[in-house]
């Protein structure tokens, strides 16, 4: 087991080498980007299902750790934080049941050109491929796509440890299945993961740019519809204008033509950042996995110097909704590098934000100004409250936790599934105390 505190040794306890890589994964440090330090004592990473579960058996507090790229304490303690990439590495395809199952601390972007070169494809990705896939569906991460749900909607089966070190095996359609999946890391530590895959296809990725608001709320269902996955993307410099279109178009689809103005050449969404950063543009053909994220493994995604918000609403809202945010453009524009609108399928997943109703998503990359972004939050919530906006759970929010029985039709039996997986409390932070959990 590799566990530490601080440090940039390369040997580990034992005198092992250890990479880089691994010394900042045992540093408790801070998340992605940087707006938390950890307040955890230490981090345990170790390198065996057996040696987890004896270590979950102890007092805690514990929580799992992903790739760190969660902006709010969802992953936070002030005990041991439990990392799984220490584990064995998993990619086990079995195309008759068109499944694979994954080690859980897996990055997407590991994983994609794996499947790829096999044949195969996952139905979505995120905006990003650095993310684990435990730590990914634990939040309801999601991409865009009228008709593909969250990451978490492609898990078809999962392994977990609970904290009295007992393996779960959870399966689609088992009872307690839809309340484990996306689980905010409360109910153990996810070891392994089952997604769904399909055949692998190519996407094009075309930008338009200067798109009128009104022509696009007045319809948003014909724009979000233009493509598999689609994305807008403003910076509310403008409450007329909507800066870009990304359509991500399936080449084994019907094309849809596209009633606005191509860009001419490559795009990043954000203003001032290389387009070489992003997934290639100008409807050039290429593997699924190379598209559907805008941004590249190799490279920063997104900004690197920024915060991020997400609130969802039930896609029969989104236009009012939509329109409430434009309301206060001006009170947004000063803290926001850029907003993206994206769709998501209905889904089944208690605490998922499209259980039960398509949904749009509503994304704030803000300026890395906190005091001044959380001041403002409490203003767009209650803008959005009337349409049922529920919040990434991944992201800033500070919507009371009271609010939470009322989004999530299944609140109260997740928390009864999360006492009984975890009747010692050895997983709550103050996050989860914050929403009653
Ligand atoms: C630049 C950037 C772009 C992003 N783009 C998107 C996007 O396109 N769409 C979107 O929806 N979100 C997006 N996010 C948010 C991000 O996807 C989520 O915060 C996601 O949860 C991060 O995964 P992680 O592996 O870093 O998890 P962490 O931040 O490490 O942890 C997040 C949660 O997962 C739990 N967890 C991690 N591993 C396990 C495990 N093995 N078992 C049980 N629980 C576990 C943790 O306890 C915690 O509750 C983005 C974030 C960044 C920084």
């Amino acid at each position: 087991m590799t566990t530490g505190s601080t440090g940039t040794a390369t040997t580990d306890s034992n005198g092992e080498h250890v990479t880089e890589e691994q010394v900042a994964m045992a540093s408790v440090g801070s998340n992605w980007a940087g707006n938390l330090a950890y307040g955890a004592r230490d981090v345990a990473a170790p390198s065996s299902v057996d040696e987890l579960a004896e270590l979950l058996q102890g007092a805690g507090p514990f929580r799992p750790l992903g790739t760190r790229h969660a902006f709010n304490e969802i992953a936070d303690t002030t005990g041991t934080l439990v990392s799984t990439a220490n584990l064995p590495e998993i990619v086990e395809i079995d195309a008759d049941r068109r499944t694979v199952r994954v080690s859980a601390a897996i990055r997407y972007g590991d994983l994609a050109p794996r499947l790829a070169s096999a044949g195969w494809a996952l139905a979505n990705l995120a905006s990003l491929p650095h993310i684990s896939v435990a730590g990914a569906v634990a939040t309801g991460t999601h991409g865009s796509g009228d008709k593909v749900g969250s990451l978490a909607s492609a898990v078809a089966g999962l392994e977990l440890i609970d904290t009295d070190g007992r393996r779960h095996e959870l399966r689609r359609g088992d009872p307690d299945f839809d309340g484990a999946v996306v689980s905010l890391g409360a109910l153990g530590v996810v070891t392994e993961v089952e997604l769904d895959i399909e055949p692998a296809f190519e996407v094009a990725q075309t930008v338009y740019e200067g798109l009128d608001w009104n022509e696009v709320l007045g319809d948003l269902d014909a724009v979000t519809s233009l493509g598999y996955s689609v994305s807008l993307f403003t910076s509310w410099r403008s409450a007329d204008r909507i800066d870009q279109l990304w359509v991500k178009h399936r080449t084994d689809h019907e094309e849809r033509d596209v009633p606005f103005v191509r860009a001419t050449r490559p795009r990043h969404p954000l203003e001032g950042i290389s387009a070489e950063h992003t997934t290639e543009q100008l409807g050039v053909a290429g593997a699924w996995f190379d598209r559907l994220p805008h941004f590249r493994l190799d490279f920063t995604p997104s900004n690197g110097e920024e915060l991020q918000s997400e609130y969802l609403v039930p896609r029969e809202h989104a236009a009012a909704a939509l329109e409430a945010v434009r309301g206060l453009a001006d009170r947004i524009a000063p803290l926001i590098h850029v907003t993206e609108i994206r769709t998501v399928a209905a889904d089944e997943l208690w605490l998922s934000s499209a259980y039960g109703t398509g949904a749009v998503g509503i994304h704030f990359t803000w300026r890395p100004v906190q005091p001044a972004v959380e001041a403002f939050l409490p203003t767009l919530e209650a803008a959005l409250e009337p349409f049922g906006a529920r919040p990434h759970w991944g992201k800033l929010f500070t919507m009371p936790g009271e609010r939470m029985p009322q989004l999530y039709p299944r609140w109260h039996d997740f928390a009864a599934l999360r006492g009984r997986f975890d009747p010692r409390g050895a997983l709550r932070n103050p996050f989860l105390e914050r929403l009653g959990l």
